[in-house]
């Protein structure tokens, strides 16, 4: 997959490409990431790439002009263009898997107070990262970036997103790891059994009950499997 991020801030992202699974990614070339710098298509020896709102207000808004030059270096028929934008679609674990299957993603950050309204024509999707408002659309494109390489077949095991949370709707099951018994506060006695059938049964409910008590809004819309029916099923029976 190849990633173009238009900014005016490419320096922000240096240590992000170089770190952890993302730079693992990029190093193997499951992912080629470049940086197209905004100001460089503005004209003149100033590069202004804002100007005065009309109608007046406070702040600076980003220029059709050098945005849409710079977008329109990059694009091609096989890109997908997203936004960064607090008045975006919300972002989600669900879009992160279909960006995830797009040859080539385009990343376009605002800053100042925004981007001059008409180069939403020119993208495919506003997208927001939350109900906040960042400085710039740098670190809301490092997130998508992030949730997308992540999902690349080679970057992590397969099987180890497949339970994460927001996978299945749900949120994960708790994990836990050495020692077990840390100083009185015990790992519950169903991880150390070895009966997979049972951990799998304990992990299923736990995802639900966590899923319930601090996301209703999840649990609510959740579509719940079979399996899931008969785990709820039998432990209410037995309470
Ligand atoms: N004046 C704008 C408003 O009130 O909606 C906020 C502009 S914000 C200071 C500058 C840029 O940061 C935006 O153009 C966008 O690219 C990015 N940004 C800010 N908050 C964001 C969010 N929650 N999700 C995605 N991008 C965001």
């Amino acid at each position: 997959m190849k990633i173009t991020v238009l900014t005016l801030f490419p320096e922000m992202y240096e240590n992000f490409l170089k770190t952890s699974i993302i730079g693992r990614s990029i190093e193997r070339g499951l992912a080629e990431v470049e940086f197209v710098q905004i100001r460089d298509f503005a004209p003149g020896n100033y590069k202004h790439v804002d100007d005065t709102p009309f109608g007046g207000g406070s702040g600076m808004v980003m220029k059709c002009q050098p945005v849409l030059d710079a977008l329109d270096s990059v694009k091609t028929e096989d890109s997908y263009t997203l936004l960064m934008s607090p008045a975006g679609t919300p972002y989600s674990q669900a879009k992160a898997r279909e960006l995830s299957k797009k040859d080539h993603l385009i990343l376009l950050c605002g800053h100042y107070e925004g981007l001059d309204a008409r180069i939403n024509k020119h993208v495919d999707e506003l997208v927001s990262i939350g109900d906040y408002v960042l400085t710039g659309g740098e670190l809301a494109s490092m997130v998508i970036m992030d949730s997308v390489i992540r999902l690349l077949k080679g970057s992590i095991r397969d099987t180890s997103t497949d339970e994460e949370s927001h996978e299945n709707g749900l949120l994960e099951y708790p994990q836990y790891t050495h020692p077990a018994d840390y100083k009185g506060d015990l790992v519950p006695e169903i991880l150390l059994s070895g009966n997979h059938a049972k951990i799998r049964e304990w992990r299923v409910l736990q995802s639900l009950r966590l899923t319930e008590k601090v996301r209703p809004d999840l649990y609510a819309k959740h579509e719940f499997t079979e399996e899931e029916k008969k785990i709820l099923k039998k432990f209410k029976d037995c309470e």
